[in-house]
């Protein structure tokens, strides 16, 4: 008789505890998830996939209004929300059902219940069945924080936002992350009316402070509505359903739909840690070392509830990184460093490396900076007065792009192979002795002087 009724258990079915549990069966283990949501986590089922279709489907109306300039006439134009919604959350039960067959497929016991932990080596399910498992990996991702304000309960957040019944006419969003301005941008597209609003006059903190500048000039010229130092005082429910949102020293705010976006902290509710002698850090994380361990011997913890860095790849690879070394007997750590990202706003953003002010920061005056600050051609084209920036921040002692911040279309894609560069070192030369790729916009990349 085997001494745990398995080997690994991983509570928490996302990107990084489904990773996680497909290596470490691979490696040999017995293996179960048990997931209260559904399979996927947040970026399968309310997160970056879902968030990308509705980008995707929102672009049309960009596209359909260039589209004059290519000779092509579209009688009939309208859009409709429900089948936008409808189609989004059917890929979304396709992924679920492939990240389900995945676990089957890798011989993964999954239980759809909430589990806590009960020690170093027991889960309990909700059903109150006791598990024993050798080893317990906490994969339980992060949660929407609700800053608190009578009428709180009339918002939605992320998780409810793709559920919409009906388009909504005027939409407030509260912060200035990415995931207020993803969806400010979405619905912006769509038609809405968009009111950012934030408790000071910081967009997307922690980026190049020439892309916030352009992105907030281009998104005001689009029609969104910014109000700074406007935290939410209350959000009242009218008699026909509608919202109305004080706000500081502004007139009352009307509003259809109220989407809170102030950030995610680590989902730890009711996961009995303290009964394995785990206490939370600073920001309510988990703490764990560069294995993925906890202060508790056979428990780890990785993704969005150890807060390092909140993104899907991430989780994945400290997934991958965990089940190598505890099932694998192959012991190694992720590098934090050069980890690219993207802000799918309208247009979106992406950056890789050290901002300018980082590299001010970090190398003093030895730091040089390049810009292109471009109109793309098929903005020219469509007389659309829009400019993209792309930037390249560089060592001026050896020469080394210490960083790549770009903003215009595409530039998430066109980011993502310039990261490889970054991350192996090369310098400004080597982007200068590279033969540009004509016509794009990806060729200002090797075109600064
Ligand atoms: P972010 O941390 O990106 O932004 C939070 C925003 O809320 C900031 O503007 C912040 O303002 C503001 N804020 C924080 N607390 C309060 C408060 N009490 N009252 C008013 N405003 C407040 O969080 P998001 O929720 O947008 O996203 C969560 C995480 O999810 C991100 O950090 C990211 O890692 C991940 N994500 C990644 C995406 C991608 O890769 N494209 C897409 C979506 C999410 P201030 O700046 O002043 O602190």
């Amino acid at each position: 008789m085997a001494e745990y009724d398995y080997d690994l258990f991983v509570i928490g079915a996302g990107s990084g505890g489904v990773r996680a549990s497909r290596i470490a069966a691979g490696h040999g283990a017995r293996v179960a998830v048990a997931e209260e949501h559904r399979i996927g986590g947040t970026c399968v089922i309310r997160g970056c996939v879902p968030k990308k279709l509705l980008v995707y489907g929102s672009h049309f109306a960009e596209e359909l209004q260039d589209a004059a300039y290519y000779g092509w006439t579209v009688e009939g134009m309208r859009f409709d929300w429900a089948t936008l919604r409808d189609t989004v959350l059917r890929d979304v039960e396709r992924i679920e059902a492939a990240y389900t067959s995945t676990l089957d497929s890798n011989k993964v016991a999954h239980f759809h219940e909430h589990a806590s932990i009960t020690g170093p080596h027991g889960v309990r399910l909700a059903s109150g069945r006791e598990i024993s498992a050798r080893i317990i990996l906490v994969a339980t991702g992060a949660w929407p924080v609700l800053p608190q304000f009578p009428g709180v309960e009339h918002c939605i957040t992320s998780n409810e936002v793709f559920y919409l019944p009906e388009l909504p006419r005027r939409i407030v969003i509260q912060g200035a992350g990415y995931i207020a301005l993803e969806f400010a941008g979405i619905f912006n597209a769509l038609g809405c009316h968009v009111t950012v609003i934030t408790r000071g006059d910081t967009l997307l903190r922690g980026y190049d402070q020439a892309l916030r500048d352009r992105l907030l000039q281009i998104t005001m010229a689009r029609g969104i509505e910014y109000k700074f130092h406007c935290p939410i005082d209350a959000v009242e429910k009218q008699a026909d359903g509608t919202l109305s949102i004080s706000a500081g020293r502004h007139d009352a705010i009307p509003a259809d739909v109220v989407l809170i976006a102030t950030g995610r902290k680590p989902k730890t509710d009711g996961l009995g840690l303290e009964t394995a002698g785990i206490a939370l850090g600073e920001r309510g994380e988990i703490p764990v070392d560069e294995y993925n361990r906890t202060i508790c011997e056979s428990i780890y913890a990785i993704g969005d509830v150890t807060d390092r860095i909140q993104l899907t790849p991430i989780a994945i690879r400290e997934g991958h990184a965990f089940a190598d070394s505890v099932f694998g007997g192959n012991p190694r750590t992720i590098s934090y460093d050069c980890v690219p990202s993207a802000v799918f706003s309208q247009p979106p953003l992406a950056s890789v490396g050290l901002t300018e002010s980082q590299a001010r920061e970090a190398y003093g005056n030895n730091v040089k900076v390049f810009t292109s600050d471009f109109r793309p051609m098929r903005n020219v084209f469509a007389d659309r007065h829009e400019r993209g920036l792309y930037k390249l921040v560089v060592d001026a002692a050896s020469d080394r792009v210490l960083g790549i911040h770009m903003i215009g279309p595409d530039s998430p894609e066109i980011l993502q192979a310039a990261a490889i560069a970054v991350r192996a070192g090369l310098t400004k030369a080597d982007f200068d002795a590279t033969v540009a790729l004509h016509p794009s916009m990806a060729e200002e990349l090797v075109l600064m002087r």
